[in-house]
C-alpha cells in the first residue's frame, strides 16, 4: 500500500468576501475547484463538482472511474445551472488526484484537470507542473504564437478554453505518475500560482516538511503578495511506496542513495522495516524473476495509455469542432466582428454582430491575429476572446486589478460582450 500524508488550506484572501473555491480531501482522492459565476453561482459550481468527484469515485475507484467522474461532475454543473436561474452562466475548474491500483497491483496517481487549477510535482527538490492550463494565452503558447514569457503575462491567460459547465462534452486530461517515497504533489487554484513564482513554491515546498505546515505558508506568501483571489492549496505526500524507492536506489548497484530530504520518523521506521524484510530469505518456490532487481522509471510519464486516451480525446474534439459550428473573430468593414462558421472554416462564415472596435486600434500581434480569424468553440469564448482585444490605446500590462475587473476598451465594447474571465 503506498501512504500517503497531507495537508489543505483553503483561503478567501485579501480582496474577495466570499470563497468561491472548493476542496476534497479524502484517504485516497484530492480535488480543488475554483468556481465562477456572479451572485455566488461559483461557489455552488465547485461544490456540486467535488461533491460529484468524491461520489462518483467511491463506486468506481479507479483511473477510468476517475475522467468519467468528471464528466458526471461537468453534467452535474450544467443540470444544476438549468435548474436554478440564479445558477445560469455558472462554471468552475477541476484539479483532482487520485491513487488507484493498476493492472500490475501496484498504486498509481491520477491526476486529470480541466480549467487553470494546476498539479505540480516536486521530486528530487525539482519541481515541475504536471497539468496544463486550459487558459487562451496557454493554447496560444502550445500553438507557439506566445513565448512562455509573454503567455505568464497575457491577460488572456485569464480566458478560459475548458471549464467544468460550459458544454455537454468536458475532455479532462489525464496524467498518470509512478509515486514514489518523498515525492511531494501540490494542488492549487490560481489564487496560489497567480501570486507566488513557482521558484518561491519550490523553496516553501522544500523548506518545510509538514505539509499541512508547508499548505498554511504558501497561502500566507499568496495572501502577503497580494491575495487578490481564493487560494485554495492541497500538498500530498508520498511517505511509503511500497518499497519502490530502495529498489531504485539497489539496483544503481554502487551509486549510494542520494539525500531524498523530507525523511520523517515514520519513514525511517518504515524503511527499517523494509530492510528487516529484505534481510530474509526468500522462500523456495517464489518465481526466480522476483530477485532480479527492478528499477523502476524514475521520471514523471504520461502512460502510453494516457497517450492512447487523450489522441482519442482530441479526435474527438476535433470531429466535433469540424462538425460543429465554430465561432470566429475576425474583422468587417475594418471593425471587429463576430462569426459563425458553417463547419467548412472561414469561406463560409456569416457576420453575427460587428463591435465599435477599430481593428487598426488594436495592437500589431492582435491586428494580425484577428485579420486571419481566430477560431473558437463557443461566442462565449469569441466574445471573451473581443473584451480581452489587446489596443495600442490601452495599457497591456499586466496589474492585480485588471485580474480582478474585466478590462474593456471604453466606449468601444458592444453589449453582447459577456467576457467569461474568473471572478
Ligand atoms: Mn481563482
Amino acid at each position: 500500500m503506498t501512504a500517503l500524508r497531507t495537508g489543505a488550506v483553503t483561503d478567501v484572501g485579501r480582496v474577495r468576501t466570499n470563497n468561491e473555491d472548493q476542496m476534497l480531501v479524502t484517504e485516497s482522492l484530492f480535488a480543488v475547484a475554483d468556481g465562477m459565476g456572479g451572485h455566488a453561482a461559483g461557489e455552488v459550481a465547485a461544490l456540486v463538482a467535488v461533491d460529484t468527484l468524491r461520489d462518483e469515485f467511491a463506486g468506481n475507484p479507479t483511473a477510468d472511474g476517475l475522467v468519467d467522474a468528471t464528466r458526471t461532475a461537468n453534467t452535474n454543473v450544467i443540470a444544476r445551472a438549468e435548474a436554478d436561474v440564479a445558477t445560469r452562466g455558472m462554471g468552475t475548474t477541476v484539479c483532482a488526484a487520485a491513487l488507484v491500483p493498476n493492472e500490475d497491483g501496484h498504486d498509481t496517481l491520477v491526476i486529470v484537470n480541466v480549467g487553470d487549477s494546476r498539479a505540480y510535482l516536486l521530486r528530487d527538490g525539482e519541481l515541475s507542473q504536471i497539468t496544463e492550463d486550459h487558459s487562451v494565452a496557454d493554447e496560444l503558447m502550445r500553438a507557439g504564437q506566445l513565448t512562455e514569457e509573454q503567455a505568464a503575462v497575457d491577460r488572456r491567460r485569464h480566458v478560459l478554453t475548458r471549464v467544468l459547465g460550459d458544454g455537454d462534452m468536458v475532455s479532462p486530461d489525464r496524467f498518470d505518475l509512478d509515486p514514489f517515497r518523498g515525492d511531494r504533489i501540490l494542488l492549487a487554484t490560481d489564487g496560489l500560482t497567480n501570486e507566488v513564482p513557482d521558484g518561491e513554491i519550490a523553496s516553501i515546498l522544500r523548506r518545510i516538511e509538514d505539509p499541512g505546515e508547508a499548505a498554511r505558508e504558501l497561502v500566507r506568501v499568496a495572501k502577503n503578495n497580494g491575495g487578490a483571489d481564493n487560494i485554495t492549496v492541497i500538498l500530498i505526500d508520498v511517505i511509503d511506496d511500497e518499497g519502490k524507492a530502495e529498489e531504485a536506489s539497489e539496483a544503481l548497484a554502487n551509486e549510494p542513495p542520494r539525500p531524498r530530504g523530507l525523511i520523517t520518523a515514520a519513514e525511517r521506521d518504515s524503511k527499517l522495516r523494509d530492510l528487516d524484510a529484505e534481510s530474509r530469505p526468500a522462500s523456495a518456490n517464489r518465481p526466480s524473476s522476483f530477485d532480479e532487481p527492478t528499477r523502476p522509471r524514475r521520471k514523471l510519464k504520461i502512460t502510453i495509455f494516457g497517450l492512447a486516451v487523450l489522441a482519442v480525446i482530441a479526435g474527438a474534439v476535433g470531429a466535433v469542432l469540424f462538425l460543429g459550428r465554430p465561432w470566429y473573430v475576425s474583422a468587417d468593414h475594418g471593425r471587429v466582428a463576430l462569426f459563425r462558421g458553417h463547419g467548412d472554416g472561414l469561406l463560409k462564415e456569416k457576420l453575427v454582430d460587428r463591435t465599435d472596435i477599430r481593428l487598426r486600434s488594436l495592437d500589431g500581434i492582435a491586428q494580425e491575429r484577428v485579420s486571419e480569424g481566430v477560431r473558437f468553440n463557443s461566442r462565449k469564448d469569441a466574445e471573451a476572446y473581443i473584451a480581452r482585444l489587446p489596443t495600442t490605446t490601452t495599457s497591456t500590462s499586466t496589474t492585480t486589478s485588471s485580474l480582478l475587473v474585466p478590462t474593456t476598451v471604453a466606449g468601444t465594447a458592444t453589449t453582447t460582450v459577456t467576457p467569461t474571465t474568473k471572478k
